[in-house]
């Protein structure tokens, strides 16, 4: 019989490092934690906390929906101050469009720049000229998965208005219609 509890069965008061793709030197430290594509290549770090860490939401939006072959994005948002490339960087390809990029301001650039390993496809972040400064990280490429529990549990959720029916609002996240980004920087 399926299970109906909402819990995890790991002990989330430690770092925990499951094999979810073939990079085995993943960290995390109380200040910064890794995050790796799924064949190893590119391994980034980041902040945990401010001032370079910004923020964990979910993004129901059409364009999340399509581009993760899933239907929400679970990302989280960083200073390019404090994003570093441990390795790999050169591994990363890029797509940009904004054909799809509904947070628009009159007269503004709004192209979306996806950054993605070139060897195994996985999105590892995204630049938007209409968040300056900063970098849109995945949440699940990072290696320590208490983190998703912890630190970089969502806070926020956006583009309620194209979630499926079947899914509901993420708990403790903060609601939003539309656009709620702008509004966490
Ligand atoms: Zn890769
Ligand atoms: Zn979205």
């Amino acid at each position: 019989m399926a299970s109906t509890t909402t819990s995890t069965t790991w002990d989330k008061s430690k770092p925990y490092f499951p094999v979810a793709g073939l990079a085995d030197d993943g960290w995390s430290t109380d200040d910064e934690a890794t995050a790796s594509c799924f064949c190893g290549a590119v391994q980034l770090s980041f902040p945990t906390h401010g001032p370079g860490f910004v923020g964990s939401f979910i993004c129901n939006c059409s364009d999340c929906h399509k581009l993760t072959a899933s239907i929400h994005a679970s990302n989280f948002t960083v200073l390019d101050t404090h994003l570093k490339h441990l390795r790999g960087q050169e591994n990363l390809k890029t797509f940009a469009q904004s054909k799809t990029i509904f947070f628009k301001e009159p007269g503004k650039e709004n192209t979306m720049t996806n950054y993605f390993c070139s060897t195994c496809g996985s999105l590892m972040y995204r630049v938007g000229a209409a968040f300056p400064g900063m970098s849109i990280l995945r949440l699940g490429s990072v290696d320590d998965f208490t983190l998703m529990e912890t630190k970089l549990r969502p806070t926020m959720e956006q583009y309620t208005k194209d979630r499926v029916s079947w899914k509901a609002p993420t708990e403790g996240t903060t609601q939003f219609v539309e656009d709620g980004l702008h509004g966490l920087v």
